[in-house]
């Protein structure tokens, strides 16, 4: 079958800042070197409490591993056994269990050798470094040269559903910079997550996706009728649950002024031409604009909640060249003191809605939280009250 590689938020969970300093630490393989044992799977698994409360379906984690929530992992015990082994994940530092899962893929695959050039370890023969990009040589699985842009994305035939690399990437500089695998997953499962509106994970290409060829459209849509009848949920949880509007009135009732603020909401209404979410009304009354210190555990990472008159003040670009980002109708209600911000998803007939992450450095827009509540809830660290 034909497999694509993932790319999916370098926001890990399992991070402290993007993909860099993981939370898990490996053991040491070789006594020499200190090269670590990539295949080891620490227990228990950490999770950054605030990243766990992403709108999400899956992630990527450190090493070629995954999250997933357990709807997911039912897809993937349905049509593909065995293919990984899965881990519960805890808060960090807690016994306490988080609703994500970690996949392990069971099935390695050589994605090309390291330059002869570059130095190795006398003991354990691991290279001192093998940048995807630049050390990399004879590639034997897609990639085939990461930097030039392709015609079209890659494909490659593999035997699974879900695989990750055997070859290790890391920074030029050396593996204990950085140090990451790859994860492949075949086209059809990629579409059919894509038709059970799953989100988090896309193919690795600058172009547009591949398709799914006449095969298989034919599987995704005879496993989509399996997983209604297996009754899998087709839709993820969504929307202001009440979980999150209680977690809200509890922190507005919390950190309330004394004074309220009058803001005259029908005029700001009428200036960005959409209705504003209740759950964003009563916080700018009750709180006002406000900033949150070190965000998903990230230093220096302040998020400032702008008040209604300095909504969508700060814009957003139009130029988007993936297809999430351009579906996305965006109003930025929260800056960062790094160029990134916060924005609605205005879309009509939704009440509360979808809050993105706009990257400045990728120009893109990520998932970031299902509503403005599950949103300040992150902001705070993620804890109840
Ligand atoms: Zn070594």
């Amino acid at each position: 079958m034909r497999c694509v590689q993932i790319s999916a938020s370098d926001d890990r969970m399992d991070c402290r800042e993007g993909f860099f300093d993981p939370i898990n630490p490996l053991p040491q393989k070789c006594m020499k070197c200190g090269f670590p044992d990539l295949d080891h799977v620490p227990q228990p698994y950490f999770l950054i409490k605030s990243r766990t409360i992403s709108p999400n379906d899956l992630a990527l984690a450190s090493n070629g591993n995954f999250l997933l929530r357990e709807r997911i992992r039912r897809v993937l015990d349905l049509f593909g056994p065995g293919q990984c082994s899965y881990f519960p994940t805890y808060y960090k530092g807690t016994s306490q269990q988080t609703p994500w899962l970690l996949g392990v893929p069971n099935h390695q695959v050589v994605v090309a050798k390291v330059s002869p050039k570059i130095p190795r370890c006398e003991a354990c023969d691991e290279p001192r470094s093998a940048h995807p990009g630049t050390q990399w040589v004879e590639y034997q699985f897609g990639v085939p040269g990461r930097n030039q842009p392709q015609a079209k994305g890659w494909t490659q035939d593999a035997d699974y559903e879900v695989l990750k690399s055997a070859t290790w990437g890391s920074s030029e500089k050396g593996w204990n910079q950085w140090i990451s695998r790859d994860l492949f997953m075949s086209v059809r499962l990629l579409h059919l997550l894509k038709k059970i509106k799953a989100k988090g994970f896309y193919e690795a290409t600058c172009q547009e996706p591949t398709p799914p060829d006449k095969q298989e459209s034919a599987w995704v849509r005879e496993k989509f009728q399996e997983l209604a009848s297996a009754g899998i949920p087709l839709h993820a949880d969504g929307t202001l649950s009440d979980y999150d509007a209680k977690w809200l009135c509890e922190y507005i009732k919390a950190h309330m002024r004394a004074a309220k603020a009058d803001w005259d909401i029908k005029t700001v209404e009428r200036r960005i031409k959409a209705k504003l979410p209740k759950s964003y009304i009563d916080f700018a009354n009750a709180v006002g604009p406000t900033s949150f210190e070190n965000v998903d555990e990230q230093e220096g990472f302040t998020a400032c909640i702008l008040g209604p008159n300095e909504l969508g003040i700060e814009g957003i670009p139009s130029d988007f060249e993936d297809e999430e980002s351009k579906k996305v109708n965006g109003l930025t209600f929260a800056t960062t003191l790094h160029g990134d911000c916060f924005c609605f998803d205005i879309q009509k007939g939704v009440k509360e809605y979808a809050v993105y992450l706009f990257k400045h450095e990728y120009n893109h827009l990520e998932p970031y939280a299902a509503n403005f509540a599950a949103c300040v809830k992150r902001f705070a660290g993620g804890n109840d009250l």
